[in-house]
């Protein structure tokens, strides 16, 4: 029996990315491209970024590429007066050190050529071919070229870029077997701006290892370092009106200068105009930016790739990889795929790409309206608030882009040294978590305090005033009602701590989770019973992203780490002292404490953070453990006092051999729980839900391997020794669990780490 045969139709980026891959995987392959010759002299730079440069690099072609050109060292913003807004010197050194590799941009006509000269059988590149017609049978495909010559194969992918040929065949073919149009939205692809892609002499001024954006309404620049002094630089344009298929403008030579006298004087950047750039230029060429995906990318053994399925840049080598990895899956489970098995890869294809592409797809389109300033809203951003943008803010936010990426998973991988590994390299398995579940448990909680609140409602103090108490008796117990108290605002004390230690999670940042403050506030209003089970609400809701556990960092700011222990002792020695020397119970005391933690934190880290200005920022921090050491020493320290706490107040003492307080209350005194009784029951029974929830949630995203035993031992360890160790515990460890399932894992055995050849 022939082997599978895929026919490649385009010669471009997305066509020689698969040929590769094809190659490398033992696949039989012919690519056919209409040009007499592979790269052509036209377009200009085309970014690699650390997501296609893992690919490139398992194919063995990213190192002659990386020697060709300059890598982005530093990224800056231009405003359109020609102020700076934003100037991130280190921004390459952090996409290395985090992602393994910084970003590039290249001579697109440079990445072509690599690729085509990477490949070891090159007979296999047929030139002069223009694709024409296709012909699908159930057992195969059937191509036809301008001059006449008909290719046999298995599988036909279409990589003939944005007016592909092989789309239309699709769509006439689906449309005589079906009659229905498989491409309805076929006018997906829209234009609402145009765009000069050019490359020049850096004019004087202008240190090419550096990249930078202009602002300015209705237009913005991006130039970045090219090979040899030069810049390669976008000039984006708003068009008038939007436009779609088929009415999307071509454009000449005379619309360039066009633009050219119109734009010529803006200033660029530090007194060199867009003139100067223009006529300094090797080349330049306009182009209308066109967007869009199309939901369906195949039909029986046609496929679409790159350009002609996604009309966004820069990832089509991604979708080339993905495509690569389920015909070779196929192939693996039967050495002819049926048109069925085909159907079933080709269809994870589809599902795969099609959410990253859409998503791509709309962060550019949004990207480019923020830069061109299109909304007063997008102004006040780009303008007032991008300059605070932190390195750390912006490493949050690509990583999401990068973390996600595919790789060859039948080929090697380079030794990688990054901090943030890829997805596909670690143990955890982050994913959404299903929206039921948190109703489920918001729900709960809501049904607790909704059942005890009417106990709450007497008006009975829980506060009495109790005889002042010998040394003896303050040190071998205390009396029912102070050991309530102190059982309940040592409860209180590892739920703040919780809130704070969030506070600081860079994934939270944004939410209503991003600071303490408000829920000490809250809690002097509203009480504990509170504010405890909506902390624990929201908090479910927030974490339920595919990201809080990872790509986002997993460390806290580590000046905060380092000021927990001390700012916790200096905040709650006050109402510790006064619990066993004053002759009340200082609620209050508590209370304010409770508030207050978050505000003793904070400017005790921002002292430490200025006292260590210089070494403790970069990728290291913000994606390794260095804050470890910190959390788990406080919540050693919050553990034993917890502890302690717990067993001077063991707040059963006396009553008939009941230790296990919530259970005891609720089924041996039923409803005749006093106001005190019922806060303690609350809270034990919402922070013993939440225990099970995280352990839960942990294994959820296989970060730990804890099943109902380990839920049977925490429930035991809270009943035992109060809520508040347990959860104080159960912090420390899901903080060990969550970093090492971050960390690179060993590879498969047929996935062996080699050095990248070349
Ligand atoms: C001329 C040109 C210049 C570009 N310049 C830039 C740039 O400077 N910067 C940038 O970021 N992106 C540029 N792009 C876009 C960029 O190449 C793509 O966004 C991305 O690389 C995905 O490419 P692709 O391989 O899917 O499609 P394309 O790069 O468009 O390649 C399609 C290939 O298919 C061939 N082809 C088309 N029809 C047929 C047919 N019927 N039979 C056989 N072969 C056919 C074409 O000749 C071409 O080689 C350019 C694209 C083109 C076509």
């Amino acid at each position: 029996m022939a082997p599978f045969r895929v026919i490649i139709v385009g010669g471009s980026i997305a066509g020689l990315a698969l040929a590769n891959m094809l190659e490398q995987y033992e696949i039989d392959y012919v690519l056919l491209e209409k040009y007499p010759t592979i790269a052509p002299q036209v377009g200009a730079g085309f970014a690699i970024q650390p997501n296609g440069a893992r690919i490139l690099q398992q194919l063995g072609c990213y190192k002659p590429l990386e020697a060709a050109n300059e890598p982005v060292n530093s990224l800056s913003n231009v405003s359109f007066d020609g102020s700076l807004r934003m100037y991130e010197p280190e921004f390459g050194r952090w996409q290395e050190e985090s992602h393994g590799s910084k970003m590039r941009f290249m001579d697109r006509r440079k990445v072509i050529e690599t690729l085509f000269e990477n490949l070891r059988d090159k007979s296999k590149i047929l030139t002069s071919r223009e694709v024409i017609k296709l012909f699908s049978h159930s057992d195969g495909v059937e191509i036809e070229t301008g001059d006449g010559t008909v290719f046999h194969g298995d599988l036909v992918v279409g990589a003939d870029g944005v007016h592909s040929r092989v789309r239309r065949e699709i769509q006439r073919i689906a449309a005589e077997d079906t009659g229905r149009d498989l491409f309805p939205e076929d006018d997906a692809f829209t234009c609402e701006y145009r765009a000069i892609f050019g490359i020049s002499k850096a004019p004087e001024g202008i240190v090419p290892d550096q990249a930078f954006k202009w602002f300015g309404e209705g237009r913005n620049y991006l130039c970045a370092p090219g090979p040899n002094g030069t810049l390669y630089w976008i000039f984006d344009m708003k068009n008038e009106e939007k436009t779609q298929g088929k009415s999307i403008l071509r454009y000449t030579e005379n619309d360039i200068e066009e633009a050219v006298t119109l734009y010529r004087g803006d200033v660029i950047k530090d007194g060199v105009t867009f003139g100067d750039l223009f006529d300094n230029r090797i080349r330049a060429s306009m182009v209308p930016v066109e967007e869009g995906i199309l939901k369906t990318c195949f039909y029986k053994r046609i496929v679409l790739l790159g350009d002609s399925w996604h009309k966004v840049g820069y990832i089509a080598i991604q979708s080339a990889a993905t495509l690569a990895n389920e015909l070779k899956d196929a192939i693996i489970d039967e050495e002819t795929p049926s048109e069925a098995r085909l159907g079933l890869a080709l269809g994870y294809y589809q599902k795969a790409r099609q959410a990253k592409s859409l998503a791509v797809v709309e962060h550019s389109h949004q990207l480019q309206k923020m830069e061109a300033l299109e909304t007063p809203v997008t102004k006040f951003i780009q303008l007032k608030l991008a300059k605070y943008l932190s390195p750390e803010i912006m490493a949050n936010a690509t990583c999401q882009w990068y973390a996600w990426a595919p790789r060859l998973k039948h080929l090697p991988l380079s030794p990688q040294s990054n901090f943030l590994p890829f997805a596909d390299e670690i143990k955890m398995k982050p994913k959404r978590r299903s929206k039921i579940i948190t109703l489920l448990f918001a729900l709960f909680l809501i049904i607790v305090v909704f059942l005890l609140y009417p106990h709450l409602q007497q008006k009975e103090a829980i506060v009495t005033y109790e005889a002042k108490k010998s040394l003896f008796t303050r040190l071998t117990g205390l009396d029912k009602d102070r050991s309530l108290q102190l059982h309940y605002n040592l409860s209180i004390t590892i739920i703040t701590a919780i809130i704070s230690i969030e506070s600081y999670r860079m994934s939270l940042g944004l939410s209503l989770l991003g600071s303490a403050l408000p829920f000490g506030i809250a809690s002097i209003f509203v009480g504990w019973e509170f504010v405890a089970p909506a902390y624990f609400a929201l908090f479910v809701f927030h974490t339920g992203t595919k990201s809080y556990y990872y790509p986002c960092p997993r460390s806290i700011d580590l000046a905060a780490a380092q000021a927990f222990v001390f700012a916790y002792l200096v905040n709650y020695i006050p109402p510790i002292v006064c619990t066993f020397a004053c002759s009340t119970f200082p609620s209050l005391l508590w209370s304010i404490s409770h508030a207050t933690l978050p505000l003793a934190i904070r400017p005790l880290a921002k002292w430490i953070a200025r006292r260590s200005t210089g070494s403790i920022r970069g990728p290291a921090i913000l994606w390794g453990d260095q804050d470890m050491k910190y959390t788990t020493r406080f919540f050693s320290l919050m553990s034993m006092f917890s502890l302690v706490g717990y067993l001077f107040s063991n707040p059963l003492k006396g009553q008939s051999g009941a230790k296990l307080l919530p259970l005891y209350l609720l089924v041996v005194q039923g409803g005749s729980l006093d106001p005190s009784e019922v806060r303690i029951l609350l809270l034990d029974l919402i922070m013993m839900a939440f225990l099970c929830f995280i352990i839960w949630d942990t294994r959820r995203i296989n970060a730990s391997n804890a099943g109902l035993s380990t839920i049977l031992l925490t429930i035991s360890n809270a009943l035992l020794f109060g809520p508040a160790v347990a959860l104080a515990n159960l912090w420390s460890t899901r903080e060990t669990e969550w970093e090492a399932s971050r960390q690179r894992q060993e590879r498969p055995i047929d996935d062996k780490v080699v050095i990248e050849k070349a």
